[in-house]
């Protein structure tokens, strides 16, 4: 396979870090080296920034329908090339193959759309009374910082930069530097696209040298940033000074709360696939994974064995291979921060019902046996308020937790710092929309897991974040409203 020699992109042109340093990308699948991405600096940072700075009064003064014409354009050169990207993806997260393809590809496209299309169905806001006429102008901000995770890499990297450059700003977008890839192939799509130089540029490297260097820039007017509760605390921090505005997704410890009268006739095998589907989907690598299963104490023997048959029935291995339901975790590092909270899980009374250790390489295709694979794996026998019901795992790893009421499942799915998302498995509508309304967490799905409208708000409480994405909520965190008042004559 070719060799990926990731660039930044800076005003325009394709460059690699100043001084050369570079960072190995692997696929964590395979051990395989992928290839190298440059480790940015300041200097990098510095230029990147100065050259969207520059960019800035002129895309900022094009109309919303040609700015969204250029991300119609990029999103149209992602779709022609939707197959180079999916591959890509799997390669550098170790996803499997047919997620990349059926997810992140064809939501990274949406992104550019929906954004390219919000922003011209925009209007602006009159208020009018006796005495005055106030008009709000939505003037954008500048040049933002956009710093992205590797679970999703250009699903999110596309959230942050389509409705900051739909709203006028400029970007200097960071990717993960364990995923880089699919970003540099973006950023040579925006120049086939069009997109004028210094519009968006795209710096790699580490996030406490290039992250923490763009985060602190002082011609960065906005960030935000999607990854740890821990980086965001640290990003909040050197964002405070300066005022910057600044939006967090952080880390979630979702709650999955099953009720026994969602278990009838065929709606436990549906139940059973969507709680299974919230725990492992992307090998439990996303921020809304529901990671602790709270289960009505009535249904424990019928929905427990069937959740379980459904973990050890899952196909882990190669992410290439479309029979694989699980694929390689980020890296081998993270397997053993992985497997090390499923002995530590043990060690606190837990009792594993499969799963608990690293896959047997014998287990493996030939080309995987050097990848970073864990299997499903469910704990119960924990207290609430133990460590692996309360602390961010991001594997494949659910506990399972009884409840007797609603009013103790909505106490238990409360009671951690994070407040990112829940869904509920119930087949009463009314004790559906009477638990949401009490779970302190910015999104509660019924009976499903992940369905999105891009215009409605997403984000977390407490733990989980600062602020709110997608929809409008995503164009006003570009831009500054500025109030207009004429003063009105009395009639
Ligand atoms: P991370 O916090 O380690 O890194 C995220 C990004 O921040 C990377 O680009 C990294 O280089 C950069 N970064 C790190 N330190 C920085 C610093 N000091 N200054 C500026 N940038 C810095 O997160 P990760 O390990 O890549 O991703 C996993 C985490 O992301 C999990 O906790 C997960 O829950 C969270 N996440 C949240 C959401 C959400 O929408 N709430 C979505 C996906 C992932």
């Amino acid at each position: 396979m070719e060799a990926h020699t990731v660039l930044n992109l800076i005003d325009g042109s394709f460059s690699p870090a100043r001084g050369g340093a570079t960072i190995s990308i692997y696929n964590p699948a395979t051990g395989e080296l992928l290839g190298t991405a440059p480790d940015s600096t300041a200097h990098d940072v510095d230029a990147a920034v100065e050259g969207a700075a520059r960019a800035f009064a002129g895309w900022s003064a094009l109309a919303p329908a040609q700015r969204g014409a250029h991300l119609h354009a990029l999103a149209a050169l992602v779709e022609r090339d939707a197959e180079a990207f999916a591959l890509a993806e799997s390669r550098d997260t170790g996803k499997p193959l047919s997620l990349a393809r059926s997810v992140d590809i064809p939501r990274a496209i949406a992104n550019l759309r929906f954004f390219a299309d919000a922003v011209c169905a925009q209007h602006t806001e009159t208020f009018l009374n006796a005495h005055a006429r106030s008009v709000v102008h939505r003037r954008a901000l500048g040049v933002a910082a956009c710093i992205s995770p590797w679970n999703l890499p250009l699903y999110l990297f596309t959230w942050k930069i389509a409705p900051a450059l739909a709203a006028g700003c400029t970007v200097v977008g960071k990717p993960s530097e364990v995923t880089p890839i699919t970003a540099s192939m973006l950023a040579q799509r925006s120049i086939e696209a069009g997109l004028p130089g210094g519009v968006l540029n795209i710096v790699n490297g580490r996030g406490p040298l290039c992250g923490a260097a763009l985060v602190a820039h002082p011609r960065v007017a906005c960030i935000t940033f999607t990854g740890g509760t821990a980086t965001g605390e640290t990003i909040a921090r050197a964002a405070a000074p300066s005022f910057k505005r600044t939006a967090l997704e952080l880390g979630g410890k979702n709650a999955t709360i099953v009720f026994a009268d969602a278990l009838h006739g065929e709606q436990l095998s549906k139940s059973v696939h969507g709680v299974a589907r919230a725990a492992f989907t992307n090998q439990g690598q996303v921020c809304h994974c529901g990671s602790r299963i709270l289960i009505e104490r009535s249904a424990w023997e019928i929905f427990v064995p069937a959740l379980v048959a459904r973990a050890r029935a899952l196909r882990v291995g190669d992410p290439l291979d479309c029979a694989t339901d699980i694929g390689s975790l980020i890296s081998g590092q993270h397997l053993l921060r992985v497997a090390a909270a499923v002995d530590g899980a043990v060690r606190d009374g837990g009792h594993l019902l499969c799963g608990g250790s690293p896959l047997d390489p014998s287990h493996l295709p030939e080309q995987n046996r050097a990848g970073a694979f864990y299997p499903p794996t469910l704990i119960e026998g924990l207290p609430a308020t133990a460590k692996a019901n309360q602390e961010e795992i991001f594997g494949p790893v659910a506990t399972l937790i009884p409840f007797s009421s609603e009013s103790e499942a909505i106490a238990i799915a409360n009671g951690t710092r994070f407040g990112l998302s829940a869904s509920l498995w119930t087949g009463d509508a009314d004790r559906a929309q009477r638990v949401a309304r009490q779970l302190d967490c910015g999104t509660v799905w019924i009976n499903s897991w992940m369905l999105r409208d891009l215009r409605a708000p997403i984000g977390g409480m407490r733990a989980s974040g600062l602020g709110r994405e997608g929809g409008q909520e995503a164009l006003n965190f570009f831009a500054e409203p500025v109030v207009v008042v004429t003063h009105e004559e009395p009639q």
